[in-house]
């Protein structure tokens, strides 16, 4: 992975992890994505993403594609998935080597 200043991934303030065995496919991250960056993993092309496109439950497995670096952190496809199979890090959080953001956006609505 690149450090460059100029990589997209430097430019995003959050990343997203999806836990591929709980992924159901039932595709609310993707709704609920305000960029419209979570996406089934057989829509992302081959070059731009890593691991198995089905789960061993036969579930497509949706991820987050972002190539231009979008990605806000606010955690809302964290919130919106039933299967808790979203983990949202922002910048903040993993430059400083503290843990994963577990639906943050939740949090913070109860502020
Ligand atoms: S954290 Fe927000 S912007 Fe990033 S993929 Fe999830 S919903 Fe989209
Ligand atoms: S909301 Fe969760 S279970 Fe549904 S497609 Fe997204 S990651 Fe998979």
């Amino acid at each position: 992975m690149s450090s460059s200043p100029s990589d997209p991934a430097n430019k995003a303030r959050g990343q997203v992890q999806v836990e591929p065995l709980l992924c159901k496919s039932c595709g609310l991250c993707a709704e609920y994505c305000p960029e419209h960056l979570m996406k089934a993993a057989t829509d992302i092309p081959a070059d731009d993403r890593e691991g198995p496109t089905l789960n061993p439950s036969g579930h497509v497995v949706y991820l987050i594609h972002d190539p231009d670096g979008q990605c806000s952190g606010c955690g809302i496809c964290a919130t919106a998935c039933p299967e808790g199979a979203v983990v949202v890090y922002r910048r903040a959080a993993f430059k400083s080597g503290a843990g994963p953001q577990r639906q943050p956006a939740a949090k913070e609505a109860g502020k």
